[in-house]
C-alpha cells in the first residue's frame, strides 16, 4: 500500500512532537501491525521517542499493541496497530437544498449517517447556524461518547480557502466571502476543517479508495458541474491561492456560452448536465427549456442522432481539456467520477471521453490509467470526514492559518 506523502517520511528527530505523532499514526494506519523498531527506522526517530509517543497514543486509545514479533536472539517487540474505534470524525456535505452527514471511525468506516432536506442556498449570514445545528444533531444522534469525537470535516462546492477555513465563493450554495471553520469550531469545541468538496473526495480516494496505490493522479468529477482534484506525491495540491482545480470554469476556445460564474465560455457549459442539454439545443434547433439530462438520455436511447451527438460532444470536449492537464501534470492515473445525468449517459459520454484521450496517448509512456467510478453522495460525505482523518494522519495536509483547536485542548 502506498503511504500518503513521500515514501520517505518528511520528519527529523528534532521535529515537533505533533509532526512526529502524526507521522507515527500515518505509518501505523498504512502499514500496521508494525513493530516499534520499524516505525523508528522509517521516521528516523529514536526507539525511545517512538516508544514514548506510542505509549501516549495507546493511552489515548488511538492505537493498540497486538501480538509479539519475536526475532531470533532479540527481545520480543509488540506490534502496533490502529484501533479503528479509538476515535471518530464527522463529515458534512452541504448542498443548496439538502445536506448529508456521516460519522466515521479511524478506518474510514461509516458508523452513522444522516440527511437533511433543509435549504442553505442564499442564507449567507445563517449558514453557520444551520451547519452547527446539523453537526450537533449528527453527533448527538450517533450514540457515541462525545469525547471520542476527534474532528469535523466539511466539503463545500466552489472556491474554498482551506488554509483559512473560508468559503470564498460557492455559487451552488449562493454564499460568498464567508468564514466557516473558526466560528464552527468555537461553537462545537472540536477541530473543524473545510475544503472544496472535490478535494475532500480526492482525500477519501487517497486514504480509502481507488487511489491508495497512486501518488500522482487526477480526479475529475462530472455531473451538475465539473471538478478536479490534483494529487501530487500523495497529497492534494491546492495551488498558490488554495483554489487549484477549478477546471469547470476554464475557457473553451471560441465559446461564448454564459456561465453562472459571470464569465462566458466555461467548460461546464459544454460538458456538465446542463452543458450537454445546451449542446442538444444547438445541434437539433429544438426548444429545450424543460428538457432534463434524463430526457436527453432517453432521446439518445431511442436513436435521436442529435441527442447522441450532444452527449458525445460533451465527452470529447472534456477529453480535450484533460489532454492538456495530462501533458502538464503527467499523472499515472485519472479517476473519472460520474454522477447525476452524466452517470445515466455513461454509455454515450464516457466512450467519447476515453477515446479522445486514448487517441492522443495510446502507446505513449505517459498514457494514464483511466478509472471510472460512480460513487454516490455518501462517498462525497465520507470525503468530508476524510479531511478530518487526514488532519490526524498527515503533517501539512492542511496548513491552516486559523487556530485549529485539537481534541486534546478542549477536554
Ligand atoms: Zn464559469
Amino acid at each position: 500500500m502506498a503511504i500518503e506523502g513521500n515514501s520517505v517520511p518528511d520528519v527529523q528527530p528534532n521535529a515537533s512532537r505533533e509532526v512526529n505523532r502524526r507521522n507515527l499514526l500515518r505509518l501505523t494506519r498504512s502499514l500496521g501491525p508494525i513493530p516499534r523498531q520499524q516505525l523508528a527506522a522509517l521516521t528516523g526517530l529514536s526507539t525511545v521517542t517512538v516508544a514514548k509517543i506510542v505509549r501516549q497514543l495507546c493511552q489515548e486509545g488511538l492505537v493498540e499493541e497486538v501480538g509479539l514479533n519475536r526475532t531470533k536472539g532479540g527481545r520480543p517487540a509488540g506490534m502496533i496497530q490502529l484501533k479503528p474505534d479509538g476515535g471518530y470524525v464527522a463529515g458534512l456535505l452541504p448542498r443548496g437544498h439538502s445536506s448529508i452527514g456521516v460519522i466515521m471511525n479511524l478506518s474510514g468506516e461509516v458508523v452513522h449517517i444522516q440527511a437533511w432536506d433543509q435549504r442553505i442556498y442564499g442564507l449567507q449570514d445563517q449558514v453557520v447556524d444551520v451547519l452547527a445545528a446539523q453537526l450537533e444533531e449528527l453527533i448527538a444522534n450517533c450514540g457515541l461518547p462525545r469525547d471520542r469525537m476527534l474532528g469535523i470535516g466539511i466539503g463545500c462546492p466552489g472556491l474554498i480557502d482551506a488554509d483559512r477555513g473560508r468559503c470564498i465563493e460557492a455559487w451552488a450554495l449562493g454564499c460568498h466571502d464567508l468564514e466557516l471553520a473558526e466560528p464552527l469550531q468555537q461553537r462545537l469545541k472540536l477541530p473543524v476543517l473545510i475544503d472544496n468538496d472535490v478535494n475532500c473526495l480526492t482525500s477519501y480516494e487517497l486514504l480509502f479508495g481507488e487511489l491508495q496505490e497512486h501518488e500522482r493522479s487526477l480526479v475529475v468529477t462530472i455531473g451538475k458541474g465539473v471538478g478536479l482534484g490534483i494529487v501530487i506525491d500523495g497529497l492534494v495540491y491546492r495551488g498558490a491561492s488554495g483554489i487549484a482545480g477549478e477546471i469547470g470554469h476554464a475557457p473553451v476556445l471560441g465559446s461564448s456560452r454564459p456561465c453562472e460564474c459571470g464569465q462566458i465560455g466555461c467548460l461546464e457549459g459544454h460538458v456538465s448536465d446542463r452543458g450537454v442539454v445546451k449542446n442538444y439545443a444547438i445541434l437539433s434547433g429544438a426548444e429545450t427549456h424543460s428538457l432534463t439530462p434524463t430526457d436527453l438520455v432517453e432521446l439518445a436511447r431511442v436513436g435521436d442522432p442529435s441527442a447522441v451527438a450532444a452527449l458525445k460532444e460533451g465527452g470529447a470536449v472534456l477529453g480535450t481539456a484533460m489532454i492538456s492537464l495530462i501533458h502538464v501534470l503527467d499523472p499515472s492515473s485519472v479517476l473519472l467520477v460520474v454522477a447525476d445525468g452524466i452517470a445515466e449517459a455513461s454509455d454515450y459520454y464516457l466512450p467519447s471521453l476515453k477515446s479522445t484521450i486514448d487517441a492522443r496517448f495510446r502507446g505513449r509512456v505517459n498514457a494514464p490509467e483511466l478509472i471510472v467510478s460512480t460513487v454516490g453522495y455518501q462517498s462525497w460525505a465520507r470525503g468530508a470526514g476524510s479531511i478530518a482523518l487526514n488532519h490526524l494522519f498527515t503533517p501539512g495536509a492542511v496548513a491552516s492559518t486559523f487556530p485549529v483547536v485539537t481534541a486534546e485542548t478542549v477536554r
